[in-house]
């Protein structure tokens, strides 16, 4: 009875019904019920209390795994959206690429630039042989929108009309 005790605070009968649900469903070994129990434990006691969050690591504007979508990247600072972040993060908030990620816990290839621009760029320096020493730029004019017409028009009547003649 006083044996019930040093449970204070935590519910043995409800951590009882999880390990025996638990281990019903789930292969445990018997080495590892008394660590289920007390993480069971841990849980159960931290139930209804505030989560403090690790010091020194803000709320994201975004939820990380939302800050990476396919044209654009999210600022976690401020929530600005576009498609590089790395020159938005140094002149607003006076932060480096690596500054940033180390900040929120990033991994390092966590993107700073929107996923299709990255690809966008490196097929682009593909095709300009950047790298490669070359100098291929395509041909970038616009091409006329009306082709003009070298053919002879044969003795059409539907020809422009001469100002000069009377036709
Ligand atoms: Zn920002």
């Amino acid at each position: 009875m006083a044996a019930d005790a040093k449970y204070q605070g935590a519910y043995p009968h409800l951590v009882t019904k999880i390990i025996a649900s638990y281990v019903s469903h789930h292969n445990v070994a018997p080495e590892q019920i008394p660590e289920l129990i007390s993480a069971v434990h841990q849980i159960i006691d931290g139930l209804g209390k505030p989560t403090a969050a690790p010091p020194g690591t803000p709320t994201p504007a975004v939820p990380v795994r939302r800050s990476v979508q396919r044209d654009a990247v999210v600022c976690l600072e401020c929530g600005w959206k576009g498609k590089m972040l790395r020159r938005h993060l140094s002149t607003r908030h006076g932060l480096g690429g690596e500054q940033y990620l180390k900040r929120w816990n990033l991994p390092s290839d966590h993107p700073l630039t929107a996923p299709i621009y990255s690809e966008q760029r490196s097929s682009l320096a593909k095709e300009l042989g950047l790298g490669r020493g070359g100098r291929a730029i395509p041909d970038q004019a616009p091409t006329p929108s009306e082709p003009r017409r070298r053919g002879r028009p044969r003795g059409s009547t539907r020809q422009a009309r001469d100002p000069s003649g009377t036709a």
